[in-house]
């Protein structure tokens, strides 16, 4: 693929449609449609598919993976009530686009991606582009016990169940969002670590993403 790195009038106009496309939608985080407002989504995209960049729509990205929707990229970042400095692990980094919004939050982020490729791919464009997460590469079901506790941990792909292991790596306080269901749909799920053992679930909306593949997953 090849890339370009322009963003002029026409990608800058085309993101701001697409912020009030979410807004409509029932996007309220002014932070969360700040950054929308600032990663340039079709850097991730080969030039020939720039006018399909700001739709609210996936897109395919190679490696059998898609680019996140905007709308679901929004939903999530919203769930995790993001503070500056907080500590966050993304299980599923795909292309960096979710990686982005989340350091625009001002998250630490450590992001986990299992195909070498798109992995390969992230660790130089997102640089590139400005962007300094800590890269891994890996099964992500697993989380990362290294730098474990987490404030914060967001899972990309769609899980059968919510892996144990990824709620003992969270703080006392911290939040979990993952999709979960089978591989047709699967409900947003947050859980609320109050206590060591003590949790708080809650079951939102329904999505589709690609299979979380992994050690703790399908
Ligand atoms: N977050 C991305 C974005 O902003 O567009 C989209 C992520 S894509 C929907 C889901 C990603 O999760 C895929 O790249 C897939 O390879 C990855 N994935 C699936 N199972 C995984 C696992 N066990 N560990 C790490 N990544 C995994």
């Amino acid at each position: 693929m090849a890339y370009k790195f322009i963003d002029n009038y026409r990608e800058k106009g085309a993101r701001k449609r697409l912020v009030d496309v979410l807004k409509k939608k029932g996007i309220e985080d002014e932070q969360v449609l700040q950054a929308i407002n600032k990663v340039p989504r079709h850097y991730f995209f080969d030039e020939t598919f720039w006018n399909q960049a700001y739709k609210d729509i996936a897109f395919p990205i190679g490696a059998g993976q898609t680019i996140s929707q905007p709308y679901t990229v929004a939903y999530q970042s919203e769930l995790l009530h993001i503070s500056k400095g907080q500590k966050v692990l993304e299980i599923g980094t795909g292309c960096g686009y979710q990686t982005c919004v989340l350091l625009e939050l001002g998250a630490e982020v450590y992001t986990i991606e299992r195909q070498e490729a798109l992995y390969q791919r992230t660790i130089q464009v997102l640089p590139y582009m400005g962007y300094r997460p800590h890269f891994y590469l890996g099964d992500g079901s697993k989380g990362i016990e290294t730098h474990a506790p987490y404030d914060k941990i967001i899972v990309t792909a769609g899980a059968p169940t919510v892996p144990e292991v990824l709620l003992r790596q969270l703080r006392v306080g911290g939040m979990l969002v993952i999709p979960v269901g089978d591989e047709q749909e699967q409900k947003m799920v947050t859980i609320l670590k109050v206590g060591d053992n003590d949790y708080e679930k809650v079951v939102l909306d329904t999505f589709r993403f690609v299979p979380l593949v992994g050690d703790q997953a399908w």
